[in-house]
């Protein structure tokens, strides 16, 4: 059974007597099967010994203005039967004292890519993640902390923060866990209204295509025309990028494996989603 904590004081004795081989899971809560997916990866690793800690909390700092802190779907309820069926041992919902306790003690992460891709229309966002995930690992201490594809410019930015700031925790990466339409399932779904979640699939499809385009020896401004071209079957959904970046989320040289990586807007609602791209080479 997953034992529900909230305060450090509760993760703390619930952790007791385990032994060091503890895999985070960092969440927002709102469990679906991508979240699942992270702790039976977690579970894997750990081996039988070993305990999954999932930590639940919407933090407020990573929130632009006008985003959707306040309506952010919550649902501890069923998060801990998600958390249970996939076999987690904990989950954790702190507070918000809880995590940040007090004054910030370390040199803040700087880096420019911050400010590309997701960073550009959400200022502050990767600085507030980092900050927040270095708290997360300071309070938890694993040795395993499992993260998502789906959100791979963040994921980029947690391996390196781990580098330099716990290097002990092994950083595994987990790929995209899709709808069956090839929807990248994300908690944010949930606001897609039945018009909106009928296009969706465009957006999977638009980069899978755009994959197949590379490998067919397109070059990369062409492979982008056509995932704009492609979106414009519906005018629900309104391009916000498309970029093409190696896994470093700098200019792709060639014969290097990257990533196309996308934003939309359908509504109000902001949804991401990435694919491992590699173009023919040149001959
Ligand atoms: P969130 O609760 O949305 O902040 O996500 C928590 C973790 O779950 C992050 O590491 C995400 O990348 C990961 N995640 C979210 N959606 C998916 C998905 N569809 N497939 C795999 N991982 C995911």
């Amino acid at each position: 059974m997953t034992q529900l904590v909230k305060s450090n004081a509760e993760l703390r004795s619930a952790m007791t007597g385990l032994a060091n081989n503890i895999c985070l899971v960092p969440t927002m809560g709102a469990l679906h099967e991508g979240h699942a997916q992270l702790i039976k990866v977690g579970k894997q690793k750990v081996g039988n010994n070993g305990c999954v800690v999932v930590s639940d909390f919407v933090n407020p700092k990573q929130f632009g203005k006008n985003e959707d802190f306040e309506k952010y779907p919550r649902d501890l309820e069923k998060d801990l039967k998600v958390a249970h069926s996939a076999g987690a041992h904990i989950l954790w919902a702190p507070s918000v004292e809880d995590v940040y306790p007090g004054q910030w003690p370390l040199d803040e992460i700087e880096d420019k890519r911050f400010e590309i891709l997701e960073g550009k229309s959400r200022p502050g966002h990767f600085a507030a993640v980092v900050e927040v995930v270095t708290r997360l690992f300071n309070i938890v201490q694993p040795r395993f902390a499992a993260f998502g594809e789906k959100d791979f410019q963040q994921l980029v930015f947690i391996k390196d923060m781990a580098k330099k700031r716990n290097p002990v925790v092994e950083v595994l990466s987990v790929p995209t866990v899709r709808e069956k339409d090839g929807l990248a399932m994300s908690s944010r779904n949930v606001y897609l209204s039945s018009d909106q979640r009928k296009v969706a699939h465009l957006i999977p499809e638009s980069i899978r295509n755009a994959t197949l385009l590379a490998s067919k020896g397109k070059s990369q401004s062409q492979v982008i025309g056509e995932v704009e071209s492609y979106l414009k079957q519906s005018d629900l959904i309104e391009l916000d990028y498309v970029e093409i970046l190696n896994n470093d989320l700098e200019k792709l040289k060639i014969n290097e494996v990257g990533r196309i990586l996308i934003a939309v807007k359908l509504g109000n609602t902001r949804l991401i989603d990435n694919m491992p791209i590699k173009f023919k080479a040149a001959s």
